[in-house]
């Protein structure tokens, strides 16, 4: 059974990048919804008592008339659940630089935080409708950057999410995500996404993966 995780921070915490509106309809509302819809669509099933990371992990193994609805649904609280911790208050945990052995697997990955950036902004607007973009551990230590459809996650492996490896660091492009504030800017969106991500956090994965 899966609930929803309380934010780590007010739903204005993350203001002016980060509108408060946008953050109670996304938590509240959306990533709500995939809560609700994932239980429904795991009701019965041996996969209820699994964590949620464990079931997207093992989509393949469910009948199909499971798998569509429980791929987006799992999928979409792995997702939103990584995300709300991958941010926090701009000059209070949000935004900076990432140190230590992150910073220096992303300068070896990319040749700066900078050349990061822009590649990993690359993927979230190369993404055509809603998806996101994702920085990934590989099986040999390296970081890699790619970008997965709806609500699909890189540890649903590559031939259903399109690419694979631990994703550490995850940035939502759906509309949901800025439409009251940004509209159609999505590049703008995005910009400002980086004052308040997480890097601890970031390091914290990274770490783990
Ligand atoms: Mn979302």
């Amino acid at each position: 059974m899966m609930t929803l995780p309380t934010l780590p921070y007010a739903f204005e915490a993350l203001e002016p990048h980060i509108d408060s509106q946008t953050m109670q309809i996304h938590h509240g509302k959306h990533h709500n919804a995939y809560v609700t819809n994932g239980n429904k669509a795991l009701e019965g099933h041996p996969f209820a008592s699994l964590s949620p990371v464990e079931i997207i992990k093992r989509l393949a193994e469910l009948p199909d008339d499971k798998r569509g609805p429980v791929r987006n649904n799992v999928g979409g609280h792995v997702n939103h659940s990584m995300f709300w911790e991958l941010m926090a208050p701009a000059g209070k945990g949000g935004g900076g630089v990432p140190t230590g052995t992150l910073a220096d697997a992303i300068t070896k990955a990319f040749g700066s935080f900078d050349a990061f950036k822009e590649k990993f902004a690359a993927a979230g607007t190369g993404r055509f409708g809603s998806g996101w973009a994702w920085l990934c551990v590989m099986p040999d230590k390296s970081l890699a950057i790619c970008s997965t459809p709806n609500q699909d996650n890189p540890l649903m492996g590559k031939a259903i999410a399109g690419c694979d490896g631990t994703p550490i660091l995850g940035l939502d492009v759906w509309e949901h995500a800025y439409y009251l504030k940004y509209q159609n800017r999505r590049p703008d969106y995005m910009a400002a996404w980086w004052n308040v991500v997480n890097w601890n956090k970031a390091a914290e994965n990274f770490a783990k993966a």
